[in-house]
């Protein structure tokens, strides 16, 4: 909010200058008008009489002068011409004007199949602006202008809009209009129009010539752009928001608490986590404000960096046990269990690709993740292609039980499954794939080393094509080879 609409008034520039007593008699009439409102206008109604407090200090009693000799009014900065409206069209719109913020947004929305802007107004019905060309014929008199915005408060009347749509032009007047203009609203809200200029828009036309998403911006309203869920689909959202908040290295450590019987932090962040939900999963506000903060896009973010550091931390666990041994009590994570685990983290990051990554350009970073964490599977299998228990004295007697390389990267073509990581990698986006194109091409020219079946090298080189003559064996093939540098 730029200048609250009180102070404006006290600088009206043109016009008559509005007196204490016309505000006092003023108000009197707007209470009048409000005695028959709907449902929901009590708590404006309060707010509204809180909002005119700093000007109710006068006691201006009889007061003869009309306000329909007042030509200007302004909003702020801005100056509207209201000699167009009748008394009771004034009313309503110096209402909207002087509200405070006893109107306000909670967010807005653009639904696509009805054409409509919708601004969710606190504590108060939607106020709909929908597409309808302005018509020539004039409408019947009981029903609004098809370009006018409505709300389903009871207030509209006859040509007689209510003071919340007069609150949301005014609102737009505020984002788009020029302060050096004056302004003039329709009785009934169809049309905004510049006075100075001579021009006149509708506010559906207004929107769409602006966005919605600008209109947003300049008044601090939320926008919802992906459409609420309900119910159920709205709880596991609400997890999947959570939980890229989760403090997950505070919370899995030993840090227990101190006090007897007092929660554990874990413990304390679980019911945290579940009274939010709880609250969200009826609150739009709330639901609204969370998923704006933690956007589907930080979402896949997180995820796929989550998903790389899964990948690291499996190979680690393979190493450990490399290592070690099976020492008995430890549950055993060798050849075989790695190997399901990456099928598996494999089939999570594709899972998570199709559900979280859209056209959306913010989407990018993302997709560049998930296949980065794609690729550290590929090349973490490919440089290990050696038997892992050389040396040790352990009872493993297949290969495929002692070499992720045969298990993971033969066994797919001997069975006719789709090829273990490259497959997925084919069809991502050729933008996000041209920066790895150096590793793929040294993971492709070992797996033609390695004398991988024939469709992984073929795949790959579909992918990032070889640097002019295809090349043969990599200089340094091998287990323990770097991939060769450029
Ligand atoms: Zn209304």
């Amino acid at each position: 909010m730029t200048s609250p609409p009180i102070e404006g008034f006290s600088k009206l520039g043109i016009g008559p200058m509005r007196t204490r007593s016309q505000t006092e008699r003023e108000r009197r009439a707007q209470a009048q008008a409000q005695a028959g409102a709907g449902a929901g206008s009590q708590a404006h109604q309060q707010a509204h009489q809180q909002a005119q407090q700093p000007a109710a200090g006068s006691a201006g009693a009889a007061m003869a002068s009309s306000s329909m000799n007042e030509r200007i009014i302004r909003s702020g900065r801005f100056r509207y011409d209201i000699s167009g409206l009748s008394e009771a069209s004034r009313e309503r719109f110096r209402d909207a004007l002087e509200c405070g913020k006893a109107i306000s947004v909670e967010y807005c929305e653009e639904t696509e199949e009805a054409g409509s802007y919708v601004f969710h107004v606190k504590d108060t019905f939607p106020i709909f602006v929908e597409k309808d060309e302005p018509q020539l014929d004039k409408p019947q008199s009981d029903e609004p202008h098809p370009s006018a915005p409505h709300c389903d408060c009871g207030m509209w009347e006859e040509g007689l809009a209510c003071k919340h749509v007069f609150w949301l032009e005014d609102q737009l007047v505020r984002a788009f209009g020029d302060e050096s203009y004056v302004y003039r609203l329709a009785g009934d809200a169809s049309t905004i129009e510049n006075k100075t200029h001579a021009d006149t828009i509708t506010p559906y036309r207004l929107i769409e010539r602006r966005e919605l998403s600008e209109l947003a911006k300049r008044r601090d309203w939320l926008l919802d752009e992906q459409g609420l869920e309900e119910g159920e689909a709205r709880t596991d959202e609400l997890n999947d928001i959570l939980s890229v908040l989760e403090p997950t290295g505070l919370i899995h450590e030993d840090f227990v608490a101190t006090l007897p019987g007092s929660p554990s932090l874990s413990q304390a962040y679980q019911q945290f986590r579940d009274s939010i939900i709880a609250y969200a999963a009826r609150n739009d506000d709330l639901y609204v404000r969370l998923r704006s903060i933690v956007d589907p896009t930080i979402r896949a973010n997180v995820f796929f960096e989550r998903m790389q550091d899964r990948v690291e931390q499996v190979f680690d666990d393979l190493q450990e046990y490399v290592n070690q041994g099976p020492t008995g009590s430890e549950r055993p994570f060798g050849v075989v269990e790695c190997a399901d685990k990456l099928e598996e983290l494999v089939k999570e990051i594709q899972d998570g690709y199709d559900k979280r990554i859209s056209n959306d350009p913010g989407d990018r970073d993302a997709a560049n993740r998930a296949v980065r964490a794609l690729i550290d599977v590929l090349e973490g299998v490919v440089d290990r292609n050696r038997d892992l228990y050389q040396g040790t004295a352990w009872p493993i007697e297949q290969i495929q039980d002692r070499n992720l390389f045969p298990r993971l990267i033969k066994s797919h073509v001997m069975v006719g499954d789709e090829l273990f990581v490259v497959d997925m990698l084919k069809n991502k986006p050729p933008e996000v794939l041209r920066e790895y194109h150096e590793r793929l091409r040294s993971i492709a020219a070992k797996l033609q080393f390695f004398g991988a079946p024939e469709p992984y090298v073929s795949t790959l080189n579909s992918i990032a094509p070889p640097h002019g003559q295809k090349r043969s064996a990599p200089s340094a093939g091998g287990s323990s080879s770097k991939r060769p540098m450029k």
